[in-house]
């Protein structure tokens, strides 16, 4: 356990969809026991293999508007035509827990989660598909969306990919295995930031002291 964070990272991906955020974020959490995928609800309907509560929490239009006027989310947005949020509730417990979020959401809620009382944690990520006809195959081996629905995220993928210039780290990817170990190397680095370590004051102190005692 990484003792010397005071408050955990929220680990942000954004691409556009098909870009292979969602895997890159089951795949960070799988290999770091320190980091929880966050787990939206969605008003979308669950594809024939997703699971209630592993992908999303799938839950209707009036509870979702329900927990919206009771600040229930982190943040919200409408991503094509339907509504996606983090529960707040999961993030704070995963700071009292010391556990690093990750997410795979969009800029909108990106934009949200860095204007909120997390901001300093935040490290945001933006991943770009190899080519944007690599993005139309994967889109399509995915199985998962009808031909209209493709062309809909394919059409949108301009205004996702626009707002590239507003994260902390853009990267490419082309391999699965060589993004892994950048996005991992990121982390890693991201945890050891000075502001972040408040217990090192503390501990440069102790060597001060250790210091005067051996010279006294
Ligand atoms: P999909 O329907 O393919 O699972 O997700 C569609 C888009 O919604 C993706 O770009 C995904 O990142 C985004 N998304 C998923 N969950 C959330 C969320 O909680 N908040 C926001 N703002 N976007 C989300």
């Amino acid at each position: 356990m990484n003792d010397t964070l005071d408050e955990r990272l929220l680990i942000i991906l954004s691409s556009p969809s098909g870009a292979g955020k969602s895997t890159l974020a089951r795949l960070l959490a799988k290999d770091d026991p320190e980091i929880q995928v966050s787990i939206s609800a969605t008003t979308r309907s669950p594809r024939d293999n997703e699971n209630e509560g592993r992908e999303y929490f799938f839950i209707t239009k009036e509870k979702f508007e329900r927990q919206i006027d009771n600040g229930d989310f982190l943040e919200h947005a409408e991503v094509f035509g339907n509504l996606y949020g983090t529960p707040l509730k999961f993030i704070e417990d995963c700071q009292k827990k010391k556990l690093d979020v990750v997410f795979d959401i969009d800029w909108q809620g990106s934009l949200q989660i860095k204007n909120s009382k997390y901001k300093n944690n935040v490290v945001s990520i933006f991943i770009l598909p190899p080519s944007i006809k690599e993005l139309n195959k994967r889109l399509h081996s995915r199985g998962s969306d009808s031909r209209s629905m493709i062309k809909d995220r394919m059409k949108k993928c301009n205004d996702e990919i626009s707002h590239w210039k507003d994260y902390q780290y853009v990267l490419i990817n082309t391999q699965v295995d060589e993004v892994m170990e950048q996005i991992k190397s990121i982390v890693s680095a991201e945890r050891l930031k000075r502001s972040r370590r408040k217990g090192l004051v503390d501990f440069v102190n102790k060597l001060n002291d250790e210091l005067k005692d051996m010279n006294s």
